[in-house]
């Protein structure tokens, strides 16, 4: 059975806005780029910067890698606490 969301994502005559629509944020994951994008969200909101460079202190996971911080949160979010294992930063 063919998947409809499929066939709307793939055909070129469907406009981009329309497609993001359907399917929801984007998410993209990047370790790096996800990190800077932390880094300027926190000198722009002159913001404390919680969220450790790359792994989590406490379960010692790359806190954005897939599944869990994407470059788009980390660009509209202050990260406060670990996506995978709740522990908070701020505390
Ligand atoms: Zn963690």
């Amino acid at each position: 059975m063919e998947n409809i969301m499929d066939n709307i994502a793939k055909d070129p005559n469907i406009d981009d806005t329309f497609k993001n629509a359907i399917k929801g944020p984007v998410k993209t994951y990047d370790t790096i780029e996800a990190h800077e994008e932390q880094t300027k969200y926190c000198e722009e909101k002159k913001a404390p910067h919680f969220a450790p460079h790359s792994n989590c202190y406490s379960c010692g996971r790359n806190i954005y890698a897939e599944g869990g911080i994407s470059v788009e949160e980390a660009r509209e979010s202050l990260i406060t606490g670990c996506p995978f294992c709740h522990r908070s930063y701020c505390e």
